[in-house]
């Protein structure tokens, strides 16, 4: 039979939507949206959107526009769309030297180590302080783990390793213990954040990690380009006193040299801290710091809008929906192009916020959640996800009314995928809401591939963790529809190489947003089922964050 061309042409387009997606019909007018709001937000003119600049007022206010847009409310309860974020910036000009064995050693910053005291101070001083080496500074009562063994490290200058301990396993040596320490997993013990707040919590005054690229999973040189430019922090009362002083890294190449003049083989040592009987070693060694700070203060804001819950004995509880505004900004020491337009990070996760509110306010009357829905952009999220810090710290909404965070840092931009990855896979009972979800759409949840890397301490939703509240984030699915294997894990390799972190992160022409829509679509419907449930949200047993969530609401009854 000869079929009019016509037709031929609708039974293929018919055909291709049909391979292309096994459920629905992807949703192309949001994929749209999506890319209309990272093309604004991500444009030269937002100057890469870093806090305190220009590209604040315009992200902070597209934001608010947008929402008003959609008829959400203000989230503040003071009226306003925003909540003020006192952040201080820090530029540190550090000088050190060691005196060991007998000579005086004089690293030369940013080629040998790179140092900075986070105290809001003009200058810190640390003087004669002896030099420890305390292997990866971890005490983890969990795996029975403690590498300072009750060693008084006040006043002392403590030098570990980056990572947490890769503890062989005893019956297979050539893996990770999946018993210790998550096996090849990063727990949050190998974050370098994690280890200056343990020398902070210890009385050190310094605090050296040795950075090594493989584990750190990016050269020396990223450290010593933002170690070296201005560091933000939170404004707090006591101007950051408790932290340790001094804190900092190490070359590889020069933690050997200094470790060889104590008398010490770094390998050797570095073997010995692998093991649970480890015990701090003193180099007999003193380190001195200079530090003089720059400093300036800057109001910046998290932006903050409510979709007001239809129940009114429930809509005193809220669902988050986070993502940061912020990005890297603008380097003008740069040759070509200086912006940092950030557009994967995180334009694209703001989009992505923009279009569940979107399907929020869309939705008929009979169908509005029981629960209020907060919609949050933040700020200062490459600075140290310090606007969550400071919303998670002084929350607007009791965090004991508040069932969930659910955080978007990036989103699938390879096209519709039939999987959809969990950071921390397995943590909280968000799992099973996300994969009924995903069987409706005939997707599946998979736990996260690249689970070294640390994603889960990463972005905004571990500073709802770290205060207990259970929270959701996902990283974009590999196994794309349509597209041969590879593909998904060679966009993102790309990516990763390529664009993290760099002037490139720009709206690229291969971009196919229709798997961002699909999955904006799944955190919309997870985050309704959330709202409207009878059951909250919980850390599952044996998780880092449960504890903390259990004495929150013992005396908060729901
Ligand atoms: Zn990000």
């Amino acid at each position: 039979m000869r079929i009019p061309h016509s037709l031929a042409l609708l039974l293929a387009a018919g055909a291709t939507a049909a391979a292309q997606s096994p459920s629905q019909d992807p949703d192309q007018a949001a994929a749209d949206r999506m890319l209309g709001h990272v093309r604004v937000l991500s444009s030269d003119e937002f100057e890469g959107r870093a806090p305190g600049t220009a590209g604040e007022e315009l992200s902070v206010n597209y934001m608010r526009q947008e929402f008003l847009k959609l008829g959400l409310l203000a989230g503040n309860p003071d009226g306003s769309y925003v909540q003020g974020v006192p952040l201080v910036g820090i530029v540190s000009a550090t000088s050190a030297s060691f005196e060991v064995g007998g000579k005086t050693l004089t690293p030369a910053i940013l080629n040998d180590y790179v140092a900075v005291s986070r105290h809001v101070a003009p200058a810190v001083e640390v003087k004669d302080s002896e030099i420890v080496f305390v292997g990866y500074g971890v005490v983890a009562p969990e795996y029975a783990w403690d590498d300072f063994k009750g060693i008084d490290v006040r006043g002392k200058t403590v030098v570990m390793l980056i990572n947490d301990p890769p503890v062989r396993d005893p019956n297979d040596p050539t893996k990770l213990d999946e018993k210790m320490f998550k096996g090849k997993a990063m727990t949050y013990y190998g974050r370098w954040t994690y280890k200056f707040e343990e020398a902070s919590a210890k009385g050190a005054a310094a605090c050296l990690i040795v950075h090594e690229t493989g584990p750190a999973g990016y050269p020396f040189a990223v450290v010593a380009g933002s170690w070296g430019r201005e560091n933000f922090s939170l404004q707090t009362p006591g101007g950051d006193a408790t932290r340790v002083a001094v804190e900092g890294w190490l070359t590889l190449a020069y933690a050997k040299s200094l470790f060889s003049a104590a008398g010490f083989d770094f390998d050797a040592l570095k073997a010995a801290a692998v093991q649970r009987d480890f015990r701090p070693v003193d180099f007999n060694a003193k380190a001195t710091f200079s530090v003089a700070n720059r400093m300036r203060s800057l109001a910046s804001r998290n932006v903050i809008a409510r979709f007001e819950g239809s129940d009114p004995s429930r809509r005193n509880e809220y669902v988050i929906y986070s993502a940061h505004w912020d990005h890297l900004g603008r380097n003008p020491r740069l040759k070509g192009d200086q912006i940092f337009n950030g557009a994967a990070d995180n334009a694209l996760g703001c989009a992505g916020i923009l279009e569940i509110a979107r399907k929020f306010s869309n939705l008929p009357a009979a169908e509005r959640p029981r629960r209020t829905i907060l919609f949050l952009a933040v700020t200062a999220e490459e600075q140290g996800l310090l606007g969550s810090e400071y919303y998670a710290q002084h929350p607007l909404y009791p965090l004991t009314k508040t069932l969930a965070d659910i955080n978007i840092d990036g989103m699938q931009r390879a096209g519709p995928s039939r999987d959809i990855e969990v950071v921390g896979y397995g943590n909280s009972t968000m799992d099973d809401v996300a994969a009924g979800v995903l069987a409706e759409q005939h997707r599946v949840l998979v736990p996260e591939t690249d689970t070294e890397k640390g994603h889960f301490y990463r972005s905004d939703h571990f500073e709802f963790a770290k205060v207990g509240v259970p929270s959701f984030y996902t990283n974009s699915g590999l196994d794309i529809i349509g597209k041969p294997a590879d593909y998904g894990r060679m966009r993102r390799d790309e990516y990763v190489a390529s664009d993290y972190h760099k002037v490139t992160d720009e709206i690229k022409p291969w971009w196919d947003l229709r798997g961002a829509a699909e999955d904006a679509d799944m955190l919309f419907r997870m985050g309704l089922r959330i709202a409207q449930g009878d059951t909250w949200p919980e850390w599952k047993p044996g998780c880092e964050f449960k504890a903390r969530r259990d004495e929150m609401m013992a005396g908060a009854p729901h």
